[in-house]
């Protein structure tokens, strides 16, 4: 992860965040939003962290666009975690937006789409993946 050394991170407590538990699609808690600023006036470069009751810290970063990856985390902004569900290891889930074919990434988005950070079922990932 690149850091910004000239300006000290902003952080948002009780945010709103697009993303959701990727393991069960709730609701996350405890949003923190980490506004790092960005490289012209109209680039959105964000970390956001939330937490799941059941399945604890997850978070995503992005420039501009929605993230590819949400990652499991120990805590807000902390080390990645390992996950399991069903006796399957998860480090990171991929968001509807990675999985868009290229020609459509080419076009202009709203990052904070939400419809484009959500992730697919664990299932159908187990059986992609296999
Ligand atoms: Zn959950």
């Amino acid at each position: 992860m690149m850091s910004h050394p000239s300006t000290p991170p902003r952080d948002r407590i009780h945010a709103h965040t697009p993303m959701r538990c990727p393991i069960c699609h709730g609701e996350l808690q405890h949003v923190l939003v980490r506004d790092l600023g960005g490289v012209t006036a109209t680039t959105i470069w964000q970390l956001h962290a939330g937490e799941c009751p059941q399945h604890g810290w997850f978070q995503a970063e992005f420039v501009s666009r929605p993230p590819r990856e949400i990652f499991a985390v120990t805590k807000p902004f902390g080390a990645a975690r390992r996950v399991v569900v069903d006796g399957r290891e998860y480090f990171s889930f991929s968001t509807a937006w990675n999985d868009l074919p290229p020609q459509e990434k080419r076009q202009r988005v709203d990052p904070l789409e939400e419809s484009l950070w959500q992730t697919s079922e664990l299932e159908e990932r187990a059986t992609v993946a296999g």
